[in-house]
């Protein structure tokens, strides 16, 4: 056992050193990828070719694991990528929880003194239905787990309302949800662990309006899985509002939101066989699963067709590539990025080595960077790449990490990297009824694909 760890850090290093190990590429090949980088800004952005194929792939519907509309979606993921002419295009079973919205989401204030007020509000992914003529209740709200643990047994009965809005003064709008999402993540086992009946938590989002964003919930099997709802930002300023002049009022919920049977769908993947090493192995990543309220066009809509349109650049422009570019589009990362785990564990991956995952996952913003997990030696290397990427205006690489779905090869430690879009905008859209086509722009689009593709080349050529 001792000796494991040990061989694991020889191996590391030996990967590290011979991935970014760049003194082959010496300043005259660097120039040839600048060169790249000018033809594919030149072809991507005479077209609008992934714009197109995201018109294609939302026109199918929200595309919610287990749905009819997800399933049409991996055909036409698979048939796209037959289409672009690429190699060993096949699905890979996924397993996936198959949860239905229903069709009412109803929640209501009722105060004595002020009167009644119905809030927008939409269901939490996995939340069950609550009883058929709903719930009535006192509200509790707070702003933290803390202040939820000192409330403790008094919120028994009750609904529980988080009101713990996104950082805004962060100017990465992730790490604001990241800090956020964890009160509509585990919120609900929290609150039934102390007897609540239902949550209502704020929604993710940095806009002030009446649209409330869905995501998904994570219940501990210890406590009782009790409704959980997501409310609009103005909402729950006015429910807060009254609460706090008549801590008496009551809401009344209604959902009928279902948890089905589990149901089989894919990964999906195709790939452009490398030259001389076509067993390393560079995965471009997106997720083809979406929340259902909008029809995921940012969310994982946009870097789905990023994906596609980068590999048609690649070849296209027949950039010579010594290792596999592999496109793959992940199933069910919304409910558990369960796609990312089984990728790692079909046995389709045992002859296989996995160099570097690229992912897009982030929207379909213009990009702005890339974010790379590695140290400080590894991020030196990549950033001797920013002479190429600044031929589209990407001019950092910071380090952070790839994205969910291919999360899951940390254990190959196989160099994770995420594109990174400007973030401003992301969240006004998210998991919402937003997140459609024309929130996306074409050029953002595109140039996002063009980093892709670029990154890629990178990959599949350097060391060795
Ligand atoms: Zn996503």
């Amino acid at each position: 056992m001792k000796g494991k760890p040990m061989k694991k850090a020889i191996w590391l290093l030996f990967v590290c050193l011979w991935v970014f190990d760049l003194p082959a590429q010496t300043s005259v090949e660097l120039h040839q990828y600048v060169e790249l980088a000018r033809n594919l800004r030149r072809v991507g952005l005479n077209g609008e070719y992934a714009y197109t194929l995201l018109k294609e792939l939302t026109a199918l519907g929200p595309r919610l694991a287990g749905s009819p509309q997800a399933a049409a979606s991996v055909e036409w993921s698979r048939q796209k990528m037959v289409d672009l002419g690429l190699e060993n295009v096949h699905l890979e079973p996924v397993e996936v929880q198959r949860w239905v919205r229903g069709t009412e989401e109803r929640a209501r204030v009722i105060s004595g003194r002020l009167g009644s007020k119905d809030l927008t509000i939409c269901a939490l992914g996995g939340s069950p239905p609550t009883p058929d003529d709903g719930i009535l209740a006192s509200v509790v709200e707070v702003r933290s787990f803390e202040q939820l643990e000192k409330m403790g047994e008094n919120v028994r009965g009750k609904i529980v309302f988080f009101n713990v809005a996104m950082d805004r003064s962060h100017l990465r709008t992730f790490r604001a949800y990241g800090e956020a999402a964890r009160y509509r993540v585990q919120g609900a086992s929290q609150a039934s662990r102390f007897g609540a009946i239902a949550v209502l938590v704020l929604s993710l989002t940095l806009r002030i309006d009446d649209v409330p964003h869905t995501g998904v919930v994570a219940y501990d099997k210890r406590y009782p899985k009790i409704p959980a709802a997501a409310i609009s930002t103005l909402d729950a300023e006015r429910l807060h509002r009254i609460l706090s002049r008549d801590p008496a009022a009551k809401v009344f919920l209604k959902l009928n939101c279902r948890n089905l049977s589990p149901v089989l769908s894919a990964n999906i993947m195709g790939e452009i066989r490398g030259k001389e090493k076509p067993e390393e192995i560079v995965v471009l990543a997106a997720h083809l699963d979406s929340w259902d309220l909008g029809v995921g066009a940012h969310d994982d809509g946009a870097g789905c067709v990023q994906v596609l349109e980068a590999l048609r650049l690649l070849k296209h422009l027949n950039v010579p590539l010594k290792r596999t570019v592999r496109g793959v589009f992940f199933m069910n990362e919304e409910f558990g990025a369960t796609g990312g785990r089984e990728y790692v564990h079909s046995p389709n991956r045992k002859s296989e080595t996995h160099i570097a995952a690229v992912e897009s996952d982030a929207g379909g913003f213009l990009p702005l960077a890339f974010s790379a997990r590695t140290d400080s030696t590894g991020l030196k290397k990549l950033r001797r790449w920013l002479p190429v990427f600044t031929e589209i205006g990407i001019h950092r690489i910071l380090p952070g990490g790839g994205g969910a779905d291919i999360g899951a090869m940390r254990r190959w430690n196989t160099l994770l990297i995420g594109l990174v879009p400007d973030s401003q905008r992301y969240f006004d859209v998210h998991h919402s009824a937003l997140d459609v086509l024309d929130a996306v722009h074409p050029r953002e689009l595109e140039l996002g694909a063009i980093a892709l593709a670029l990154m890629a080349a990178l990959l599949a050529n350097s060391g060795g």
